[in-house]
């Protein structure tokens, strides 16, 4: 019997990993940009920590973490997410005495057992960064600012949508009158509703029943009932965004599913994902360093969807090539000796090379090269190398150059061959 992967769990096949490798990189030179350094983490945790950090009554905590019992009795959990761990890193490794502001990414895994469909999965992957040590709106701002530029040099399409869920002194005001609100609708509202009304009540904001958001088309909005500090801060943060032309909209229902959030919260949502539209999430966390046994440290973050983002860049057809700058076509054994030391010399050169042969006819190869879409292709035949020649093709002009095949000439000759091959 075959053997498949679990449900919810992919494989990322090289047309794919090639995606997922420009998405990276370019967030590690958007990263570098702004100071950011990367922390890696270790994927699973005491449970105790995630209970601590996102909420017992969450959805997360609640039903979708992968808990596991170890040897000794301890309960552990995959990771579902990576500011926990962070955050736990950043105490355990007293961060905070290095450096008055620790600016930190990660890349990896994350494990949610929610349902799976298009765009969401129980292995996921996230780019996130965390901001430990300063609460200052200038700070928010420039985390969006990163965020806003990230997207635009992929060229994607998205939209920011901004709200502040207040502090410790307004949210509760806010609380407990949309409570009030959704007591007055509960005939209106879902089942999941009437229980987050109960638990955690700003959640009936972001429910995507239909009933549900007709019901709370004119709840009380959160920007109403900030303190004076909350509301400066957040009109702050707008100001810096429109100083810098970043578009950005104010979403009154955006309240984000963990119970840590405070002041600004964010969401980046992406055209043509259909309904897990969401690319990225964050927000900040002032509480949570203090919560977690930390000093009392403020924080902002965010994490990016890496597969959404994946399934953005293959939308736009933006398939990466990986086929070889040259392939080297050599005919007999002589000549594949030879193609041996070329090949090597070319990929030391940075060329992406694919070397052929195996006692193959020059058709053969060249139906080869063909397929792989290869821009050059090298042929070394066996009487032309006794005069030390071979001959250069670009695929796309069909054109030859002959080339001087002497191994003892330094590497460039070769390469300005090559070079001028394709002009
Ligand atoms: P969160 O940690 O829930 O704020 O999620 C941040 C981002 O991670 C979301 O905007 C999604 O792009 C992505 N994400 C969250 N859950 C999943 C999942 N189950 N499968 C794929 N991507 C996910």
């Amino acid at each position: 019997m075959k053997i498949s992967a679990v449900r919810g769990f992919r494989d990322i096949l090289p047309e794919e990993s090639a995606l997922w490798r420009v998405l990276e990189s370019q967030a590690r030179t958007s990263f570098a940009t702004y100071g950011f350094a990367e922390i890696i983490v270790p994927v699973v945790e005491k449970t105790e920590l995630f209970a601590r950090a996102i909420g017992e009554t969450t959805d997360i905590v609640e039903k979708e973490m992968y808990t596991f019992t170890d040897r000794d009795e301890s309960s552990l959990t995959l990771r579902p997410e990576g500011t926990a761990s962070v955050i736990r890193a950043y105490i355990e490794h007293n961060l905070n005495h290095k450096e008055p502001v620790s600016k930190l990414f990660y890349i990896g895994p994350m494990f949610r057992r929610e349902r799976p469909q298009k765009g969401r999965y129980r292995q996921f992957h996230q780019i996130g960064a965390e901001i430990l040590g300063r609460d200052d709106a200038l700070i928010d701002a420039e985390l969006l600012l990163m965020l806003n530029d990230l997207f635009k040099s992929l060229q994607l399409e998205v939209s920011i949508d901004v709200n502040s869920l207040g502090d410790a002194v307004c949210r509760p005001r806010f609380r407990e009158r949309l409570k009030a609100f959704g007591e007055s609708k509960l005939a209106q509202l879902c089942e999941n509703c009437h229980s987050r009304l109960h638990r955690n009540p700003l959640r009936i904001l972001d429910c995507k029943e239909p009933g549900c958001r007709q019901a709370t088309v004119d709840a009380p909005v959160i920007r109403d009932f900030l303190c004076d500090p909350c509301r400066e801060h957040f009109t702050k943060v707008e100001t810096y965004l429109r100083q810098e032309n970043v578009a950005f909209t104010v979403n009154p229902r955006l309240v984000r599913g963990l119970d840590y959030y405070c002041r600004t919260s964010f969401e980046i949502l992406a055209h043509g994902l259909g309904s897990q539209n969401a690319v990225c999430g964050g927000g900040r966390y002032d509480g949570l360093v203090e919560q977690l046994g930390g000093p009392a440290v403020p924080g902002i973050g965010f994490a990016i969807g890496v597969e959404r983002l994946v399934m953005l860049l293959q939308a736009q057809e933006r398939h990466l090539s990986t086929a070889p700058d040259v392939f080297i076509a050599p005919l007999g054994e002589v000549a594949e000796g030879r193609a041996f030391s070329l090949a090597r010399r070319l990929r030391q050169e940075g060329y992406r090379v694919e070397l052929e042969g195996g006692g193959r006819g020059l058709k053969a190869q060249m139906r080869r090269a063909d397929k792989l879409n290869a821009r050059h292709v090298l042929i070394l035949g066996e009487n032309e190398l006794t005069a030390g020649k071979g001959t250069v093709r670009d695929m796309q002009t069909k054109t030859d150059r002959p080339l001087a095949v002497d191994l003892t000439l330094p590497a460039q000759a070769m390469i300005d061959v090559i070079r001028e091959t394709s002009h």
